[in-house]
């Protein structure tokens, strides 16, 4: 028998934790996570029972996962978002809390919508949050990925949400993306805004997709194809709700301005700019 099969759970946590301080801001959370997974049970049982039994083998090669900076939501599978687990992949970014205004401005404004259009919908996370509260309206998730794609479908079955949202794969940087969408009351975007030389921790810069992060020098790229699609996908009384960089306010408010949309501005708690609410203008 090895040494690390004589620890017990309880002991192989706080060996991990030790082994992950210094990769991880969350480290004792982020052992915790990996051995109830491991173990197959809820994080509040680890605690509560099982923290005398003996830790099991596959504990040690996640927590090296870990140590190499992958995320915790990818080695496990999920993330919980607005109450909704998910699961996850390396295909797709892992829902953030960066997105909850957007979520919560959508269910408030969207009381009426019966159309929704998830632009980039990676995981789903941000078009099934706002199903979940919005009970009479349908959405469609387009991506240009179609791993994504699979892993948004599967999030909607598994949710119960299947019968109200499709998923297709379209790329708004290829001309004639818009044809058969139709119009929608509600637009979601949680487009790439990162700057591609922006400081990131290495568990995002290695290990989640490139291809949903970055969007040229000032994070804009995506902005100025998208937005000015926006009015041709809007219905009439319609309103798109963008994400943006905690910088990109003013940049992406003139984008919008120039399409012919009006915006308003939401900030998180923090204070920090996070999402643009556009409608045509004059509406
Ligand atoms: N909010 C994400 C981050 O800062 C970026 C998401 C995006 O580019 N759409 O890590």
């Amino acid at each position: 028998m090895s040494e690390t099969a004589k620890l017990t759970v309880g002991q192989a946590i706080r060996a991990a934790a030790e082994r992950l301080a210094s990769s991880s801001d969350t480290a004792r959370l982020d052992a915790e996570v990996l051995m109830a997974h491991a173990l197959g049970v809820s994080r509040s049982d680890l605690l509560l029972r099982h923290l005398g039994d003996s830790a099991p083998d596959g504990f040690a090669a996640l927590v090296e996962r870990r140590a190499g900076h992958e995320p915790v939501a990818y080695i496990v599978g999920s993330q919980d978002f607005f109450g909704m687990p998910l699961r996850v992949s390396d295909a797709v970014l892992i829902p953030r809390g960066d997105s909850e205004v957007l979520v919560e401005t959508a269910r408030l404004r969207g009381g009426s919508a019966r159309r929704v259009l998830d632009c980039g919908t990676g995981s789903g996370a941000l078009l099934l949050a706002v199903l979940a509260g919005l009970p009479e309206a349908r959405g469609v998730g387009i991506d240009r990925s179609a791993r994504a794609l699979a892993v948004a479908a599967g999030n909607a079955a598994a949710l119960g949400l299947g019968g109200r949202s499709a998923f297709l794969e379209r790329d708004w940087t290829r001309a004639g993306w818009r044809a058969g969408l139709g119009w929608f009351d509600l637009v979601l975007a949680n487009p790439p805004y990162v700057e591609e030389a922006a400081a990131l921790d290495p568990s995002v810069r290695a290990h989640e997709p490139a291809g949903a992060l970055f969007a040229g020098a000032e994070g804009l790229d995506d902005y100025r194809v998208l937005v000015p699609e926006l009015p041709a996908l809007l219905a009439p009384g319609g309103t798109a709700l963008v994400e943006i960089g905690a910088s990109q306010a003013e940049a992406v408010r003139a984008i919008a301005a120039g399409a012919g949309l009006d915006s308003r501005l939401h900030r998180d708690l923090g204070g920090r700019a996070r999402v643009l609410e556009l409608r045509q203008s004059g509406e």
